[in-house]
């Protein structure tokens, strides 16, 4: 099978040209779900598919599918799919998303060329708004797809001009029937930008990822007591900024310890602190902090939120300090498919081509759809880890190279 890197990339320029923004350095676009360039970027695709002699269906959260059912496949097999996303952040890149979609679409031509004899039906898909920019959190059209939020739900979404996602759609032409239900793939595979250095840096063009870390959010509120800072002596203060100071450390260390001892991919971040009254001349009176803890290993989150907990009981018998801690958000991690990551190892050696095993530290459609079937990620090298930025690049090279892996564990999954 040979990937046509041309092709592929004609695809690629094409899709960026949509909300193309303005840049001095790199290739930047801007599209959020209900716009015009979201408009052109889903015609354009519903095209090239409808070239490939893919079937397309729209269904009710504008989630796009292309279907291959080629002589050799049972139409009535559950198919393998394929995708990603077309949306982008604010003055985005151009790869992160486009990539999955037209890389699927690729490795579909790729093997009706070669001839490959695929008994499964196979599916190239693009989910509404992954990056969550107009209408929700993020994931949005993936979540439909699993059944985790209903169709009437997501389409009374409000955009902050109260625009719904139904009336985004309409506008756009692309609210169309049903749901694209992903529970019915046999299995599905996402090529994605790696947007860290692990493969540039073992100089390895392909990463299979193993798992997608779980992410937990905490609040911490640390009270002590707001005082004048010149007529209140150091004895008799219960500064709240300073005892946080120390429970910002204490995560740190936390963090650090537990990735020597027991998962080196975990990470905690105090990523923010709001001190009341903020002023130079006031002693804090309330800090409010805000925790990030992430891992692969379910574990290891646990033991980073129960120290992040008892550094707070510390601060409380050794400061004085009043504290709080609440944990609103939280997503355990996501192991990906054992025959999926075979697939790929499998299609990577097959056609001479290294892959690395990896983790992923960022959120990804394919964490929803690991819920309802067999899921796998795919990562092609992002030029300096970059993205969610015009500087954001992956070589033509690589693009092709990942690829090439996408369809031989397509095929491979999908029974040629
Ligand atoms: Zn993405």
């Amino acid at each position: 099978m040979n990937v046509d890197r041309d092709r592929l990339r004609e695809d690629l320029e094409a899709n960026a040209e949509f909300g193309e923004i303005e840049t001095d350095e790199g290739r930047g676009r801007t599209v959020l779900t209900g716009t015009e360039a979201n408009r052109e970027a889903r015609e354009y695709l519903v095209a090239r598919l409808e070239d490939a002699g893919l079937d397309v269906r729209i269904d009710a959260v504008g989630n796009v599918a292309g279907r291959w059912t080629p002589e050799s496949a049972d139409p009535e097999t559950a198919p393998v799919a394929a995708g990603s996303h077309l949306d982008s952040v604010p003055e985005g890149g151009i790869f992160d998303g486009p990539l999955g979609v037209y890389s699927a679409l690729e490795a579909v031509r790729t093997m009706q060329d070669a001839g490959v004899e695929p008994e499964r039906p196979v599916e190239v898909v693009s989910f509404t708004e992954e990056e969550g920019q107009r209408f929700a959190s993020g994931l949005l059209g993936s979540s439909v797809a699993v059944g985790e939020r209903s169709v009437e739900r997501a389409l009374a979404l409000e955009a902050d001009d109260g625009t719904t996602l139904e009336s985004a759609l309409d506008a756009m032409g692309f609210r169309g029937e049903g749901r694209i239900d992903a529970s019915e793939w046999d299995s599905w595979l996402e090529l994605h930008v790696e947007q860290s250095e692990r493969l540039t840096d073992a100089g390895v063009p392909v990463g299979v990822v193993t798992a997608i870390t779980g992410i937990t959010h905490c609040e911490a509120t640390v009270r002590g007591e707001a005082d004048h800072a010149g007529a209140t002596p150091m004895g008799d203060r219960t500064d709240a900024l300073a005892a946080a100071s120390e429970f910002v450390l204490d995560v740190e260390r936390a963090a650090n310890e537990v990735v020597t001892s027991a998962s080196d991919t975990a990470v905690g971040t105090v990523g923010s602190l709001d001190v009341r009254p903020n002023a130079t001349n006031v002693v804090p009176g309330e800090v409010e902090a805000g925790v990030d803890v992430r891992d692969v290993d379910r574990d290891a989150m646990e033991e980073l939120v129960r120290r992040a907990r008892r550094s707070l009981a510390r601060l409380e018998r050794e400061r004085g300090v009043e504290t709080e801690f609440r944990r609103p958000f939280d997503l355990a991690p996501t192991p990906m498919s054992d025959r999926v990551r075979a697939a790929a190892h499998d299609a990577g050696e097959a056609a001479g081509i290294e892959t690395l095993d990896l983790h992923s530290g960022a959120a990804h459609d394919t964490m929803h759809v690991a819920g309802v079937t067999d899921a796998g990620l795919l990562f092609a090298p992002s030029r300096e880890g970059i993205s969610h930025n015009p500087k954001e690049w992956t070589d033509w090279d690589d693009c092709a190279t990942a690829t090439r892996v996408l369809a031989g564990a397509l095929a491979d999954l999908a029974g040629a």
